[in-house]
């Protein structure tokens, strides 16, 4: 087997449909590209129900880009900005801040519990020179997901601005701008839409966005300069990569073929299903509460037994076809499983069998 399935947060396993969109070139300055272009921002404004206020603005580069690019559009240079924190990509953004010379209250949580509305409320009312709040809603540090509406109502009810980081959410958990106030939600081609990674996307609120001119201190991250160019010439600014747009355009016609967003997400609910159940039958331990986690990716504690080796582990693993991926706090030793991707219930039964095959090869007997 020379493609491992790849259990991670990205990149993810993709169909063949989508790997073979790539076998064509495309001219950034051709119509022909333009439109699959168009049809992209289209189809990804639409998978929200964004039509009546928000628009779609790609931009070249990673998903992390994308957020710090939304941030730096969106956020005027005098803003503030709430963070709350309850993982890794929380305190990116609130790295992110301190780059952008943007000033950030951060609203530290613990890892196991879900960012708190009542909190947030608290934080905006004794603070009105909030001006935005940065929410991440699956934190895929460790798989929790935030209660994202109760949030978008407490920071409308104050009249803030909101960006979402959806990055691990987008096209499988429900979100529905109609009745989710956001001035930017943020995702990329290679997550829950199972495209390959190379392109992030922000659907942003026109409103918000015309009024962002000046915002940026960056030219390559403005995303009004960006979108403006892109309803004049329907060209991206600078080199597109033309080939993940091709991909994620394979890629959104089998997610709307699938079942879109509630076929995405009973897809990823089996998956995760099983990858716990099978897991907790070897002794495995979830580091969150069921009640809390996604089915997007699956923290578990690292097995407490001496013969235990997370780099041995992850090789055996491999080379039976499964990439893991490490875990990401820094108090508690874990590892991480992914559920996204196209893979189905059937994949991570055989995952869990060769974790198992592994285990018994290490010698290791106490998985708790
Ligand atoms: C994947 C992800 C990102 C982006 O990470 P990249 O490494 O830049 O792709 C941001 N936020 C969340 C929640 C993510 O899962």
């Amino acid at each position: 087997m020379n493609s491992p399935t790849l259990l991670t947060p990205g990149p993810l396993t993709t169909s063949p449909e989508t790997k073979a969109a790539m076998l064509s070139d495309w001219g950034s300055w051709d119509s022909a590209f333009n439109e699959l272009t168009a049809s992209v921002c289209r189809d990804l404004v639409q998978i929200v129900n964004g039509q009546a206020e928000h628009v779609c603005i790609p931009l070249q580069g990673s998903g992390t880009f994308a957020v710090e690019a939304a941030i730096g559009t969106f956020v005027p240079r005098n803003g503030k900005v709430l963070v709350p924190d309850n993982g890794a990509y929380c305190k990116r953004i609130a790295r992110m801040l301190g780059y952008l010379g943007r000033e950030a209250i951060v609203l530290a949580h613990d890892e196991q519990a879900p960012a708190d509305p009542a909190r947030i409320d608290a934080a905006l009312a004794s603070d009105p020179g909030i001006t935005h709040v940065a929410q991440v809603h699956c934190e895929t540090g460790t798989g929790i997901l935030n209660p994202l509406a109760q949030i978008a109502a407490v920071v409308a009810k104050h009249g803030r601005g909101l960006i979402v980081d959806a990055m691990s959410s987008y096209g499988a958990i429900p979100m529905d701008a109609r009745n989710l106030a956001f001035d930017a939600l943020i995702a990329a081609s290679g997550k829950c839409l199972e495209g390959v990674p190379g392109m992030g996307f922000v659907i942003g609120r026109r409103s918000a966005l015309e009024r962002a001119g000046g915002n940026s201190r960056s030219l390559a991250m403005d995303l009004l300069d960006q979108w403006q160019y892109m309803q004049k010439t329907g060209q991206w600014r600078f080199t597109p990569p033309t080939h993940v747009v091709a991909a994620l355009r394979a890629a959104i016609d089998q997610y709307q073929a699938q079942g879109g967003q509630p076929a995405r997400l009973a897809r990823y609910s089996e998956n995760c299903t099983a990858l716990v159940g099978g897991m907790r039958k070897l002794g495995f331990e979830t580091f969150l509460p069921d009640s809390v986690q996604a089915p997007i990716i699956v923290t578990f504690h690292a097995p407490p037994d001496p013969a235990y080796d997370f780099g041995e582990f992850y090789r055996r693993v491999r080379d039976r076809g499964f990439i893991l991926y490490p875990g990401k706090l820094t108090s508690v030793d874990t590892f991480r499983v992914g559920c996204i991707g196209a893979i189905d219930a059937a994949t991570m039964r055989q995952a869990v069998a060769a974790i198992a095959d592994v285990l018994r090869e290490m010698g290791v007997r106490r998985t708790r």
